[in-house]
């Protein structure tokens, strides 16, 4: 168990590892269930991240729409998450009609 904060590949949110631990993704948790499991934990977050943005209302940001986070639970997100999920969870992801979209800035939109 640790208090290092991590970054969710999917959505860039940023909590303790204890607090994935705990809660799970508020955003991801229905799809990666982190909840209570170190491996997911492990797996689906990275300690590596960047650009720290507050978000107190996701709907009306320019930075949430910009993040592509738009609906998500205020908290805050990263800009930027190094790293990439394992190819078995974003094939869960894809069984459950979700692309995965890098947060690492490997892909340009
Ligand atoms: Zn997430």
């Amino acid at each position: 168990m640790s208090k290092a904060e991590r970054a969710c590949l999917v959505c860039g949110i940023v909590q303790t590892f204890n607090e994935f631990v705990a809660r799970g993704c508020p955003n991801c948790d229905s799809l990666l269930s982190l909840q209570h499991s170190d491996e997911g934990v492990h797996a689906a977050t990275s300690p590596s991240f960047e650009g720290l943005v507050a978000m107190a209302g996701p709907e009306q940001s320019w930075v949430a729409k910009w993040l592509r986070i738009d609906g998500f639970q205020p908290g805050t997100y990263a800009v930027k998450v190094n790293g990439r999920l394992p190819d078995e969870i974003v094939r869960s992801l894809d069984e459950q009609g979700v692309r995965y979209r890098p947060r690492d800035g490997s892909r340009v939109e």
